[in-house]
């Protein structure tokens, strides 16, 4: 078993999206207020409580354009928020959904086959831990299995 970190976006990442550093797409990010409907952070891995303000973007989390950087949508708090700290604890934010989709990507940030699976909430670090004992990984990238929102990383620890 591997040792895993669950790595959110890096706080200077999101600073600059609050400060409407253009998105993934080149537009401004979209400023909303929350319904408290499942709207989850991807800066502290919470969800954002009704009547707070949030951010809509596209968000690509790969280090450059190429074939496998997808980008997709993504929330954050509009405004700060500490961010999920980097342990192998799983937040408690993702027992509350149904699954996860899950994929090994190698260091040339393109995907790994054979690693790509849904799985459920809780067995997610143990998942992980086993696709990063492959010497092909480098890093985990976990999805939401019904909307395919970039969720986090997971790296070795
Ligand atoms: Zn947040």
């Amino acid at each position: 078993m591997t040792a895993i970190r669950f790595t959110s976006m890096p706080t200077d990442q999101a600073e600059a999206y609050r400060a409407a550093a253009p998105d993934a797409n080149g537009h401004e990010p979209e400023i909303h207020v929350s319904n408290g409907d499942g709207i989850n952070c991807r800066h502290c891995q919470e969800d954002v409580a009704e009547g707070e303000r949030y951010l809509i973007l596209a968000h690509r989390p790969f280090p450059r354009p190429q074939p496998y950087a997808e980008i997709g949508p993504i929330f954050l708090h509009a405004d700060p928020c500490a961010r999920y700290p980097e342990t192998d604890r799983t937040p408690a934010m993702f027992l509350e959904r149904e699954g996860y989709l899950l994929k090994g990507y190698g260091p040339d940030d393109r995907i790994v086959y054979g690693t790509g699976q849904i799985v459920e909430s809780a067995e997610v670090a143990e998942v992980a831990s086993r696709i990063l004992d492959r010497d092909d990984v480098a890093y985990v990238h976990v999805r939401s299995a019904l909307n395919n929102c970039f969720t986090c990383r997971i790296d070795r620890a």
